[in-house]
């Protein structure tokens, strides 16, 4: 077999490959070897010391409305390669066209979206944090909350699942606060990841140091981090436990942004009828949330709740829709769900629909139907499971497992309060999605199931068609979620940018503080 190059990684301001064979990525549909990359023997010491140092302090030199401005010109340079984006993510990540762009051009609005938000801040280089609080008698002595940009790195461990949007949606605001970023993308995808970054480096956009990419093994990457450094991670939650327990956060304070796995819900309004609007925008919404990206998304509907007389009408609908989803090779154009994105992730899909079969029934399985133009025993195929129960308040598995795949499990409920306690059994979650006519249902809704969620997505007929999805993540809305979710914060419009600003109360005269008060801008979210 011939062996692929590997892919070189961008730190301390230059290009360096690492040494050895490299760990081989592959293409999930073909089976052949891609590229390889490698980690090893780099100096990461010396690569983490440039970025905080030489990066830090040129993206600290220019304004907000400065930075915005690079946002902008990487957009631009994202925009002119997209082809051979869409290449990489066929090729690496297994993805139709379709699924393609919800990674590479959602990461590239997510950017656009924070440079237009960015600019708006002006020739500011702090965030003022509320207004001016007397300390006392005097009104001349007064304090001001303000918020500087961290004077360290931010390091992004990431997830398989959006080698693209996962870099850019941390990336924008951390670039904007002014922190240099180190991405260490997932082994699996980490192809386009290095591609982009490579661009935006070769463009000569940013200075050197303000972003890094580093392919291949974590080890050691957690011990570089220092007090005013920042980690964001996205990925597992066994994962996520070593990144917590690490020195570097439990010892040294690195702040730590953690987006885990999470068991999302979909709730329909016990007023619904099978031929309700309410009832036809649920069952569409479950079938795209199984299929698109052939389900590994992390806000992927895995729980469906319907009152206890439509289980056996939705578990129809629902599998009616996923028997027309051809699964196979992206490349062909009848195809509506590609593969999944390694041999590992098919075996673990496998493993979890077995268990979840310890305590649900199979209400629909595609996996009986050929693939489009691709050999099952070489592709990571794995067609939509939607499993069911009917009594969802006995089971344990159903509410602990997620399957990161294309399948959901629908579940009977006896009464509102029932749903709610169902779903926040689930122990918190990214969103959960609610359909309803009734504006007071889903007021409850939100009431009820907002502590236990990042979002609450509410469906009713009049949003129908501008509603923005139940698993997109927008950047205008919070993504994250407390509890088993990782209680984690993201996006969120300009709320992101406080991750990457420390809060400081500055007690000083009136005459001082009008003085700070030139070089800030007001922090409005
Ligand atoms: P993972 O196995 O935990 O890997 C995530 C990242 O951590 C990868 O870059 C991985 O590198 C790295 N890593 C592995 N071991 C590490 C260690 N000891 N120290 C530091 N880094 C380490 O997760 P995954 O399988 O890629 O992602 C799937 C999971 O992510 C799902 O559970 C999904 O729900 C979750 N997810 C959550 C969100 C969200 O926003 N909440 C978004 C996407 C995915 P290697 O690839 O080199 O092992």
């Amino acid at each position: 077999m011939t062996t692929t190059p590997l892919l070189p990684n961008h730190l301390g301001g230059q290009w360096v490959t690492g040494s050895g064979a490299g760990t081989p990525l592959f293409d999930p549909v073909l089976g052949t070897e891609l590229a390889r990359v490698s980690s090893a023997g780099l100096d990461l010491s010396t690569g983490f010391a440039f970025a905080r140092d030489q990066g830090g302090a040129a993206l600290r030199a220019l304004s907000y409305g400065e930075r915005a401005g690079l946002l902008g010109a990487i957009v631009k340079v994202l925009q002119a390669n997209r082809d051979a984006y869409y290449e990489i993510a066929t090729a690496n990540c297994g993805t139709t066209t379709k699924d393609s762009a919800v990674d590479i051009d959602g990461g590239i609005f997510t950017l656009g979206y924070y440079a237009k938000q960015g600019e708006a801040l002006g020739t500011a280089r702090a965030l003022l944090d509320g207004e001016r609080i007397r300390m006392g008698k005097d009104p001349v002595f007064q304090t001001q909350h303000m918020l500087n940009p961290t004077r360290g790195v931010a390091l992004f461990i990431n997830a398989f699942n959006f080698p693209s949007w996962g870099l850019w949606e941390k990336a924008a605001p951390a670039l904007l606060s002014g922190v240099p970023v180190i991405v260490k993308p997932a082994t699996a995808t980490a192809w386009l990841t290095q591609r982009m970054v490579k661009d935006v480096i070769d463009a000569g956009i940013l200075p050197p140091g303000a972003l890094s990419v580093v392919c291949g093994s974590s080890a050691g990457l957690m011990d570089q981090l220092q007090p005013f450094d920042v980690v964001s991670f996205t990925g597992s939650a066994e994962t996520a436990r070593i990144i917590r327990s690490h020195p570097a956060v439990a010892e040294r304070s690195v702040r730590c942004n953690i987006e885990a796995d999470s068991l999302n819900s979909a709730l329909l309004d016990p007023a619904a009828t099978a031929d309700s609007e309410a009832f036809n925008l649920l069952v569409s919404e479950v079938v795209r949330e199984m299929t698109v990206k052939a389900g590994q998304k992390c806000t992927a509907i895995r729980r469906v709740f319907v009152p206890r007389v439509l289980y056996d009408a939705a578990a129809k609908a629902i599998g009616a829709k996923l028997a027309k989803t051809g699964v196979g090779n992206p490349r062909n154009e009848t195809v509506r769900m590609g593969s999944l994105v390694s041999q590992e992730q098919k075996a673990s899909v496998l493993e979890g629909i077995a268990k979840l079969r310890l305590e649900a029934e199979v209400l629909f399985d595609g996996n009986g139907a050929a693939l489009v133009d691709a050999d099952a025993s070489v592709a990571a195929c794995v067609a939509p499971v939607l499993l069911g129960s009917r009594e969802p308040a006995k089971a344990k598995l159903l509410h602990e497992v997620e399957v990161f795949g294309p399948v959901a499990t629908l579940m009977a409920y006896d009464s509102e309060t029932q749903a709610h306690e169902l779903i926040r059994r689930g122990e918190g979650s990214l969103v959960c999605s609610v359909y309803s006519a009734d504006p007071a249902f889903i007021a409850r809704a939100a009431l009820e199931l907002g502590s236990a969620h990042g979002r609450v997505h509410a469906i009713s007929p009049d949003v129908a068609a501008s509603q923005s999805g139940h698993g997109n993540v927008m950047p205008m809305s919070l993504h994250g979620g407390p509890g088993r979710a990782g209680g984690g914060e993201e996006l969120g419009g300009l709320r992101a940018l406080g991750f990457y600003h420390r809060r400081s109360a500055v007690q000083a005269s009136s005459a001082a503080l009008d003085v700070l008060a030139a070089s800030a801008v007001p922090f409005k979210v």
